[in-house]
């Protein structure tokens, strides 16, 4: 068997195909979506997400705000910046790009956005709504996993799920998400204490990465016909290469591709979900002030 390889590049555009034009028909009721961007120093990753953001702002008719702030800025600065941006009534998503120079403290910053803007979804009132089935915004990178499962066909209701992974950031929130009422999967979570990890994998219909170790999930410990997304993206070394490097995700993508029904490249799959779930979480805050 080879697997039907998920792409993520696709399912991303044909969401922001449908985005665009949505914000038409809400730009004729007079709503501008607005998403606002704040940049602490000069970390070139960071640099490079925040103008694909931007980008994905300018296809789909999102306002983008940008404001750069040296790496110096103090937390104060920071707070002031975010406090403009939550008392504007234009600005609808405030997103603080991370990570932040070691001096601010990130807990302190993410949870002074208001949770109505909160649209990267880590302020712990967003965060607690999902766990209760409340559902305002959704974790970008979390959601963007859930609708690569939705629009690829593949049943969530009564699978055995193992995700890969606790953080905050994609592990735990992917776990209070599936096993909501709405996609009704069986959610193991496993961390580096878990035991008998191969077994798990092995009885698990659906299996998502997100630890961060290269090639971690080798082909014998997946199912025949199992579903495999990879959330990972961890840079390699590739002597010969003209970077030097290159990417790969938590899957052993050539070996895995061969037992599991479907599966997500590395780069090309959940990377791309992620800026389309962004945008996605800002028409809905911009669609909240409607009402
Ligand atoms: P993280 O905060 O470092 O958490 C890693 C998790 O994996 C932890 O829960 C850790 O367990 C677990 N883990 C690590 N090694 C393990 C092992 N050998 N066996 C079992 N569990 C293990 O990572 P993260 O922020 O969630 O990111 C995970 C990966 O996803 C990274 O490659 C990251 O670059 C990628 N990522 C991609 C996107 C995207 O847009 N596609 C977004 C975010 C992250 P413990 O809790 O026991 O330490």
């Amino acid at each position: 068997m080879s697997a039907k390889i998920i792409s993520g590049n696709e399912v991303s555009q044909q969401l922001k195909e449908e985005m665009k034009e949505e914000v038409v028909g809400l730009k004729a009721k007079g709503l501008q979506p607005c998403l606002a961007v704040i940049l602490v120093g000069e970390d070139p990753a960071s640099k490079v997400y925040v103008s694909n953001k931007k980008k994905a702002c300018e296809f789909i008719g999102i306002k983008s705000l940008e404001t750069r702030l040296p790496a110096e800025a103090t937390t104060e600065d920071l707070l002031k910046v975010i406090d403009g941006y939550n008392k504007d009534a234009s600005v609808h998503g405030i997103l603080c790009q991370l990570p932040l120079p070691k001096h601010i403290p990130e807990t302190k910053i993410l949870r002074s956005i208001l949770p109505e803007k909160d649209v990267d979804c880590f302020h712990p009132y967003n965060v607690g709504l999902i766990s209760i089935g409340e559902v305002r915004f959704l974790p970008c990178t979390p959601a963007g996993v859930i609708e690569l499962i939705k629009r690829g066909g593949f049943q969530t209701a009564g699978a055995d799920v193992i995700i890969l992974g606790r953080s905050n950031i994609v592990g735990r929130p992917l776990s209070n998400m599936l096993d909501q009422r709405d996609m009704n999967a069986t959610v193991t979570m496993c961390h580096t204490k878990t035991k008998n990890l191969k077994e798990r994998c092995l009885a698990a219909d659906i299996i998502i990465g997100a630890i961060g170790v290269p090639e971690f999930l080798k082909g014998d410990m997946v199912k025949e016909g199992a579903v495999v997304i990879d959330v990972g993206i961890n840079r390699v070394e590739a002597p010969g290469t003209e970077k030097g490097f290159k990417l790969v995700g938590d899957v052993a993508f050539n070996e895995v591709k061969e037992r599991a029904a479907a599966i997500t490249p590395v780069p090309g799959g959940v990377g791309p979900m992620t800026i389309a779930m962004l945008m996605k979480n800002t028409l809905t805050a911009a669609k909240a002030t409607m009402v």
